[in-house]
């Protein structure tokens, strides 16, 4: 094997890629996938004998300010008559999907995304849980998580998500810099987000997590040195370190980020590189592309027996074959097929105020689609490639991955392919060449305008 230098690997392979929550991915569906084919779905999955369990994910759109870096489906307003008229839309979503389904099904993960959760009053909070109760039976022992800003939270209000039920929280962090927050449109201060955490903790919250972003503009390597050095004091049980996707085009607020201020390629892949290495020093474990949990998390130890699953919620301990969005934009996963809502808040409203389910575009997976989706989610899980699981067809594609063996990305081995600890860093493109949509039409789009 050639040697090959980290700067040529970079020019080769750093490029935008899917982070392949979903394959195929979002830019494949179809508008001609709609209510009546969600309809269809559900209608399957109620008629299945073994009554699976569900999880379910609640969007809810509303921050109470706008961040420029954002690529989150949101709206901007603190007023609480907003929120409570899309929580009569919410409610009729879930009678809708509750009366396909009929009878209560067990729901053993759920999870609350946004947007900003916590702009929620208790009340509301408070009514949301009551609606979703009254339709499925939620087991508050299994994976309750939101998320939430810090800068609206407040101590009273965590004890009361925690008297909820939920176990789970995750804070948004992104970077401790003053120039950076102040380049992305962001200001929290690094006392607030400790006291915060610190206030996390006193309620009980038995997992925390705390997202941050590398790639932001005015950030260095020193910079981002200094976030984790800060949040590793923190100690989380986990944390995820996303990637900043620069798409002016399909986010509009990030026009007000300057190209000039965005660390280079090799500057961003050193930030999450340093971050790995201080990460594990201290005891956590990576976690499938982007993920760190110490040692001793559910998800570390998950991780360890290759029992990772990965769905729109990111790396879970469960197979999310039946995952049921509600809100705008939300995305279902019912084997077999994938339904997204309208993105759109006013459209989104309108159709629930028609009584119809607000599906805007969709996939039914095929066999191949299948097949290849269970191999993609196996990598990005756990960064390997079982030969024993792939028929004749995937196996034509692995012709594709002989360059990246040769430049050290991958081994291959008598009955996997495995990703070395240098090609972990490209394991999406590592998958690329195994989607059967992007290697038959390269032009088609990475990115989707509506999540
Ligand atoms: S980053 Fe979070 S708080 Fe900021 S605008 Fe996006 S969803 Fe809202």
């Amino acid at each position: 094997m050639m040697p090959t230098t980290l700067s040529t690997l970079l020019q080769k392979y750093s490029r935008p890629g899917p982070r392949y929550t979903s394959y195929p991915t979002v830019p494949v569906w179809s508008d001609r996938f709609g209510a009546d084919d969600y309809r269809a779905a559900l209608r399957e999955l109620a008629a299945e004998s073994d009554a699976a369990d569900l999880c379910l994910y609640v969007h809810l759109p509303f921050c109470a300010m706008a961040c420029l870096y954002c690529g989150c489906n949101n709206a901007v307003t603190s007023k609480a008559e907003v929120v409570d008229a899309y929580l009569d839309r919410v409610a009729r979503e879930i009678a809708l999907v509750s009366d396909i389904l009929g009878g209560r099904r067990r729901v053993v993960q759920m999870h609350w995304g946004g947007g900003t959760p916590n702009v929620l009053t208790p009340h509301q909070m408070e009514r949301l849980v009551r609606l979703i109760e009254a339709a499925f039976d939620l087991d508050w022992n299994g994976e309750m998580s939101l998320e939430i800003d810090p800068r609206v939270a407040s101590f009273v209000q965590l004890k009361h998500i925690r008297s909820l039920g939920f176990r789970r929280i995750s804070l948004g962090v992104q970077d401790f810099a003053p120039q950076v927050q102040q380049a992305i449109g962001r200001h929290q201060p690094e006392a607030l987000t400790v006291g915060i955490f610190a206030a996390c903790r006193a309620v009980g919250f038995e997992s925390i997590n705390l997202d941050l972003v590398y790639g932001l503009p005015l950030q260095t390597r020193a910079t981002f040195e200094r976030t984790v050095d800060t949040v590793l004091a923190m100690r989380p049980d986990r944390l995820a370190i996303f990637n900043y996707a620069h798409v002016p085009k399909l986010r509009p607020k990030q026009r007000h980020i300057r190209p000039e201020d965005l660390p280079d390629v090799t500057t961003r892949f050193a930030m999450f590189d340093d971050a790995r290495q201080r990460l594990t020093e201290h005891a956590y474990v990576w976690v499938g592309m982007d993920h760190f949990a110490r040692q001793d998390d559910e998800l570390a130890v998950a991780a360890r027996e290759k029992r990772l699953h990965r769905n729109f919620m990111g790396y879970t301990l469960r197979p999310a074959s039946n995952l049921i969005a509600f809100g705008m934009s939300g995305i279902s996963e019912l084997s077999g097929y994938y339904a997204q809502n309208d993105a759109k808040l006013g459209t989104y409203q309108r159709t629930l105020d028609r009584n119809e389910l607000p599906i805007v575009r969709g996939h039914r997976l095929t066999p191949d689609d299948q097949r290849r989706r269970a191999a993609i989610a196996h990598l990005m899980c756990n960064m390997e490639l079982l030969l024993t699981d792939i028929d004749e067809d995937l196996r034509t594609s692995l012709a594709a991955l002989r360059p990246m063996a040769e430049d050290g990305l991958i081994q291959f081995e008598p009955d996997r392919v495995t990703v070395t600890a240098l090609g972990r860093p490209f394991v999406r493109n590592i998958c690329m060449t195994l989607d059967a949509y992007l290697q038959a039409d390269t032009t088609r789009p990475i990115f989707s305008k509506t999540i």
